[in-house]
């Protein structure tokens, strides 16, 4: 069985990886209560039907042979390092899955030796995993850029979800900030992930091929690509990789003996607000040309729906009982799931406010770009909107919180 300081040193360099959702909080047991909670380690996950489940996440070894100047395990980093067998790795997932402490595995790794090498390790994890230890639980592998496409395809038929990291959002920054990187190595395999074959018959029915999907990740701050690149970026990759997700990381520094990268991390509301237009691109038929200001930036003030809407008055107010779906999904306050109860409410009876607010749209921001039967009790000025919209006199941006119970909501549905 691995021994523990191994595992310390393997659960804590996962621990930046976000693209599969992590606990982020460390918390001591009390007494007379049940349990604690450490940033590394067993994160959680969601699956598709909003089921929370906990995946022990960790890295095969954090040993690397590359020199990303962001990372914690770069090769010139004087920090403690461990390799685990995949033998060490199966005996662990089984002996936490029987004890009931996870329900699967995020598993990845610095780059050891070679890229094959790794990616060779990591496969025969999964695969013993499978076959000489019969776990069927969920197993997400993180792909190693640059290693044989047999081996990501033989991965990709035992494995839930795999997924390549695309890092840094340019081949500028890559060369810079992660010179062995490069973009061909990283794209290729998605390309691969995503080929038509896996998607047909008799793959698609047996759903046997990466049944949940691939997905990627970009550090956000560490290099100056503006929210419209990365927009970009994503919708590019959503379109022609099949990408269920990408994850965004705010970048926290780990190396300051570089001019390359700042001193600071990425306020975490850019990372909040890009999620935000990621659901816009995927759920609310945005483009990604659409969302961003002038400057190419998000808006830290406000949503970027808010924000598009606010640029847009002269499309705005709408008819509720009458607006075709893609102008109510356009509406701040208005949800998909709140769209399409309006379009059923409303084949049945006019809708007026009260009957919106049964339906659950967000009154306080829709009545500036909604009328209702004609009626209109929300304000045009963009002065009283910026401020109502920002939650206040538009001057006191703070850092996002999970605790104001709208902002929680609307992170957790994706409704905006
Ligand atoms: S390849 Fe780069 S990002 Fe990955 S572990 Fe090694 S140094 Fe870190």
């Amino acid at each position: 069985m691995i021994d523990e300081k191994k595992l310390v040193i393997l659960t804590e360099g996962a621990k930046y990886d976000v693209s599969c959702s992590s606990s982020g909080s460390r918390r001591k047991n009390k007494y007379g209560e049940i349990g604690n909670a450490c940033f590394a380690g067993i994160c959680h996950s969601y699956t598709q039907d909003g089921r929370c489940i906990s995946l022990l996440k960790m890295l095969m070894s954090n040993d690397c042979i590359y020199d990303c100047k962001y990372c914690i395990n770069r090769a010139t980093n004087d920090v403690a390092r461990a390799t685990a067998t995949p033998d060490e790795i199966c005996e662990l997932v089984i002996s936490f899955y029987r004890r009931n402490y996870i329900e699967g595995l995020f598993l990845s790794s610095a780059i050891v030796k070679s890229p094959n090498h790794t990616m060779e390790m990591l496969y025969l994890t999964a695969y013993k995993l499978r076959k000489n230890y019969h776990f069927n639980g969920y197993i997400h592998l993180k792909g190693i850029p640059g290693a044989d496409s047999a081996l990501i395809e033989a991965a990709g038929l035992i494995v839930d979800r795999m997924s390549f990291n695309i890092e840094l959002p340019s081949e500028t920054s890559l060369k810079l900030l992660a010179p062995q990187k490069n973009k061909t190595a990283i794209v290729s395999p998605m390309k691969t992930l995503a080929l038509d074959k896996y998607y047909e018959s008799p793959y698609k029915r047996r759903r046997d091929f990466l049944p949940a999907g691939q997905t990627t990740q970009m550090i956000i701050g560490a290099s100056p690509e503006s929210d419209a690149h990365i927009l970009k970026l994503t919708e590019y990759m959503y379109s022609y990789y099949r990408l269920k997700r990408v994850y965004y990381s705010s970048y926290i520094p780990t190396n300051f003996e570089t001019s390359l990268l700042p001193y600071s991390p990425a306020p975490k509301i850019r990372e909040h607000r890009l999620y935000q237009a990621d659901w816009l691109l995927r759920y609310y038929g945005f483009t990604a040309d659409e969302i961003t200001g002038k400057d190419g930036n998000l808006s830290l003030e406000y949503d970027p729906k808010c924000a598009w809407a606010i640029r847009h008055m002269e499309l705005f107010p709408v008819e509720v009982n009458t607006a075709p779906l893609d102008m109510l999904l356009r509406v701040p306050g208005i949800g998909v799931r709140t769209a399409s109860r309006i379009l059923i409410a409303r084949k049945h009876a006019k809708l007026d406010f009260d009957a919106l607010k049964r339906l659950r749209v967000v009154l306080k921001r829709a009545m500036h770009f909604i009328t209702c039967g004609g009626k209109f009790i929300g304000s045009k000025s963009e002065y009283d909107l910026s401020r109502l919209l920002a939650g206040g006199d538009g001057q006191n941006m703070t850092q996002l919180s999970m605790f104001e119970f709208d902002t929680a909501l609307s992170a957790l549905n994706g409704e905006l």
